[in-house]
C-alpha cells in the first residue's frame, strides 16, 4: 500500500514508518521538521520537507505519490503548552488536518489513522478507561484531536473515509534505531534518563499531593514499538469499518515509581525534588485497551515498565545527543 505519514519523522511517527517499511509498505514522509529529525526516517521511506499550511506542495505530493492511506501524527503536542496558546492548537492542529482531509478526499483517499490522546478524558469515572467513557478534553490540544475525531465521523458518513482514531496514554521506550528526541523536551522519562547521562542534575516531581497510593501522578506508560504495531494493525482493518480505540497497558506507575526503575536500570542515584503541580495533570491515568485486544488481537510485546525504561536507555546511552541535529 502506498500511504503517507505526516509527522513521520518525529518520535511516534518515525517508529510507525520504520514498521511499515519493514511490513513491505511504500512510505512517504511530510513533516516541517519543526520537532522531527530527518534521520528519524526510514533511509526506504522518501522524505518530504513541507509544512501542512502549504497547499501547493501537499497537493503535489497527493498527486505525485497518490496514497491509498494517510496516517496523520503532525500536531503541536504539548498539553500544558496548549494551556497557554490556544490559538496555536485550535487554530493550527485542527486547521492542518481539515486542510489535510481536503486533500485527502480529493484525491480519493478512503483510509485514514488519527494520532489521538488520552487528553480527553479530563474527568474518568472509572479506571482503567473505556472506550465508552464520556470525552471532556483537558486542554485545548486534546479539543484539536477531538474535533479532528468528530471530522472524521463526518467524512466517513458522507464521503466513505474509513478512518481510526488511536487515543494514546502514555508513549515510551524506543526501537534499535529511534528514540524520544525532543527540544525542549518536558516528557518524564527521557528527562530522568537525561539525569542518570549527566545532562540535568535533577528531575523535579510536578506535585506530591494527588490522591494516589504515593501522591504522585499514575500513568499507563505503553511501549511506542507496541504502539506503532496498533497501528498497522488499524490500517489494515480499516476496509472493515472505522474505529476509535484507547491505547495504554491497563496498568499504571506513579512518577516516583517511574523514577525508582529509572534507578535500578541506570545504577544512577537520580535525584528527584517535589514541585508544584503541573497546570492541567489529572492524577490518574490508565487506559483499557481491551476493545483492541478483542477486536484486532493487539497484544502488547513489551507490556513492563522495566523493558520499556530499559529500551529508553540504550537509545540514550548510545544517542546522547538524540539525532544530533538540534544545539
Ligand atoms: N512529570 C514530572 N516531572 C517532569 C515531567 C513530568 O513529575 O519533569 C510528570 C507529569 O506531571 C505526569 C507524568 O510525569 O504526571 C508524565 O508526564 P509526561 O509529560 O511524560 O507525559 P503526559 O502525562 O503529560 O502525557
Amino acid at each position: 500500500m502506498r500511504i503517507l505519514v505526516t509527522g513521520g519523522a518525529g518520535y511516534i511517527g518515525s517508529i510507525v514508518v520504520e514498521q511499515l517499511v519493514e511490513a513491505g509498505e511504500k512510505v512517504v514522509v511530510f513533516d516541517n521538521l519543526s520537532q522531527g529529525h530527518a534521520a528519524a526516517v526510514h533511509p526506504e521511506a522518501q522524505l518530504v520537507i513541507g509544512d501542512l499550511a502549504d497547499r501547493t506542495v501537499l497537493d503535489s505530493v497527493f498527486a505525485d505519490f497518490k496514497p491509498e492511506a494517510v496516517m496523520h501524527f503532525a500536531s503541536r503536542t504539548l498539553v500544558g503548552e496548549s494551556m497557554e496558546k490556544p490559538f496555536h492548537y485550535l487554530g493550527d492542529n485542527v486547521i492542518s488536518g481539515l486542510s489535510l482531509l481536503e486533500v485527502a478526499v480529493q484525491y480519493g483517499v478512503r483510509r485514514f489513522i488519527l494520532s489521538s490522546t488520552a487528553n480527553l478524558f479530563d474527568r474518568p469515572q472509572r479506571i482503567p478507561i473505556d472506550e465508552n467513557e464520556q470525552v471532556v478534553p483537558g486542554s485545548p490540544y486534546g479539543e484539536s484531536k477531538y474535533i479532528l475525531e468528530r471530522i472524521l465521523t463526518w467524512l466517513d458518513r458522507l464521503v466513505g473515509l474509513r478512518f481510526a482514531a488511536l487515543r494514546y496514554f502514555n508513549a515510551a521506550g524506543a526501537s534499535a534505531e529511534r528514540g524520544e528526541d525532543h527540544h525542549p523536551e518536558l516528557h518524564l522519562i527521557p528527562l530522568v534518563l537525561g539525569v542518570a547521562l549527566g545532562k540535568r542534575e535533577k528531575v523535579t516531581i510536578f506535585g506530591d499531593d494527588y490522591p494516589t497510593p504515593d501522591g504522585t501522578c499514575v500513568r499507563d506508560y505503553i511501549h511506542v514499538v507496541d504502539l506503532a504495531q496498533a497501528h498497522i494493525l488499524a490500517l489494515y482493518a480499516l476496509d472493515r469499518g472505522s474505529r476509535v480505540y484507547n491505547l495504554g497497558n491497563g496498568q499504571g506507575f506513579s512518577v516516583k515509581e517511574v523514577i525508582e526503575v529509572a534507578r535500578q536500570i541506570t545504577g544512577q542515584p537520580i535525584p528527584a525534588v517535589i514541585g508544584p503541580r503541573r497546570l492541567g495533570d489529572p492524577a490518574i491515568l490508565v487506559a483499557s485497551s481491551e476493545k483492541i485486544r478483542r477486536e484486532l488481537g493487539w497484544q502488547p510485546r513489551y507490556p513492563h515498565l522495566h523493558e520499556i525504561i530499559e529500551s529508553a536507555w540504550r537509545w540514550h546511552k548510545t544517542h546522547p545527543n538524540g539525532y544530533g541535529d538540534r544545539p
